[in-house]
């Protein structure tokens, strides 16, 4: 059990899926999904958190070059 229990976004509740773009805190290490981070204009925990979106892909996938927005 090395993977912490961050695979459901804490925003929408879905799972990600391997390959997948997201964002992570940089401050709590949470992953989002990138439309979810947008749309709470920050981490799930804001408030307590005040991190940084880190562009990730799930299951340490390269990301391809044109996710970002
Ligand atoms: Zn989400
Ligand atoms: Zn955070």
């Amino acid at each position: 059990m090395t993977q912490p229990s961050h695979r459901l976004c804490p925003v929408c509740g879905v799972a990600f899926f391997a390959g997948e773009p997201v964002l992570q805190c940089s401050g709590c290490h949470a992953v989002h999904h990138p439309a979810c981070w947008i749309e709470i204009d920050g981490c799930a925990t804001a408030g307590d958190c005040e991190g940084q979106p880190l562009p990730r892909t799930f299951g340490g996938v390269p990301p391809p070059p044109s996710w970002l927005f």
